[in-house]
């Protein structure tokens, strides 16, 4: 299959105008000009092809949850934000999943690291052809909890596509010791991890009190509250950051030195977060907010630029959660994961720069299409619009605390 465009932003390499995209069992087999002849594919007009987007953090279990909770600091909201969860059968989880799963094609995100707490969003991942790294999520507050990890994990519906992680969940829900514990569980299995650390101020230990367990392997989500201590252990123990600006500034918990974190050479991927606290998963509006609240939090107008806030979302993510060498970029020999953007109408043609009128002027509504592996698993119009209705009128219906 061959794709064409007006441009196509490899991302490893400069954008190549007039371009296409040869895709052969489920891989890029070449990215090069277009010829104008006939062997060209699939023309798209007004378009960029660029490489599907890598959302470093979601909980699509929570996609229903949008707006819940709005504007209640961080400790209240995350007790309405249980509540409300706490009435959901694994059957909701379920539904919410596959919205949420159908949401990010439609954005053109290819791939999510997702931590889960029930463990649904591997199957509603693998119906729809999304790339996911589920971890987990583990509580200390659970009865057996290694045994129960243990079980999730062996029950889990892996794939090519959909591998597992573990998650303990965040430094106010499980102890040191079961923070080892998790860990070491997951590196037995040669599974990686994610945990949520230094979001607010609700944390009072700082990163020291994990270097015995933070590694390569285990992705610190939000750091908001880093120190330049902490920045130093991050960039030493090559620990990856998932950085989610939407989730942290509506809860009020910060603005995360993203550019101290990008110039201590912190590996660090762009996550929305769950709707719950970031309204969706639109990973275009998570890019232009990071550009936006970096220029502002620094009074620099170089603090973020365009093409790094477009690495954020694919080569840098995709090094954050571990599968730079299968995704993140249009390279040969990487998977078919990548997206079609139709700015027609849009005030950034005739074209200047594509990579700036893709981070500033693309929206899910502009995806034309999104592949996975070589299989096309969004066309925009082609779509049946999924929404977890049911599981959000019983969230709804939750007495209130
Ligand atoms: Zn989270």
């Amino acid at each position: 299959m061959i794709l064409a465009a007006d441009w196509v932003v490899p991302m490893d390499g400069p954008p190549i105008a007039d371009a296409c995209v040869e895709v052969e069992d489920g891989l890029i087999v070449a990215v090069r000009p277009a010829n104008g002849g006939e062997d060209e594919g699939e023309r798209f007009r007004n378009a960029v092809i660029l490489p599907g987007l890598v959302n470093a953090h979601t909980h699509l279990e929570y996609t229903a949850m949008a707006g819940f909770g709005d504007g209640l600091p961080f400790t209240p909201w995350i007790a309405d934000h249980i509540r409300r969860k706490d009435t959901q059968a694994v059957v909701d989880l379920l539904d919410q999943s596959r919205a949420g799963a159908a949401a990010c094609l439609a954005s053109g995100v290819t791939t999510v690291a997702d931590c889960c707490y029930a463990g649904t969003v591997a199957q509603a991942a693998g119906e729809a052809g999304l790339r996911a790294i589920v971890y987990l999520e583990g509580f200390s507050v659970w009865e057996g909890l290694e045994g129960r990890i243990e079980a999730a994990l062996d029950a889990l519906p892996v794939s090519e596509l959909v591998t597992a992680g573990v998650s303990p969940h965040a430094p106010f829900t499980v102890t040191h010791s079961d923070y080892a514990m998790l860990i070491g569980l997951a590196r037995r299995r040669g599974l990686p991890v994610a945990t949520h650390l230094l979001e607010s101020s609700r944390e009072t230990e700082h990163l020291d009190a994990f270097r015995d367990v933070l590694g390569p392997d285990t992705v610190a989500v939000h750091a908001v509250l880093v120190n330049e201590e902490d920045i130093a252990l991050l960039a030493d123990l090559d620990v990856p950051v998932a950085h989610c600006p939407r989730s942290n500034a509506l809860l009020g918990c910060g603005i995360a030195p993203l550019t101290e974190l990008l110039d201590a050479g912190v590996r660090v991927g762009l996550g929305t977060d769950s709707p719950s606290s970031a309204i969706d998963f639109d990973l275009w509006s998570e890019m232009r907010t990071a550009i936006m609240l970096q220029r502002a939090r620094t009074g620099r107008a170089d603090a973020l630029s365009a093409h790094t806030a477009l690495e954020l979302a694919t080569t840098r993510a995709a090094a954050a959660i571990g599968l730079s060498d299968t995704i993140g970029s249009l390279s040969p020999g990487k998977a078919a994961d990548l997206l079609v953007l139709d700015l027609t109408g849009s005030s950034f043609l005739p074209w200047d720069d594509p990579v700036t009128a893709a981070v500033y002027g693309g929206s899910p509504g502009r995806v034309a299409l999104t592949m996975v592996a070589g299989e096309i698993r969004y066309r925009r119009g082609e779509r049946e619009i999924l929404a977890a209705t049911a599981a959000r009128a019983k969230m709804i219906e939750a007495e209130p605390g």
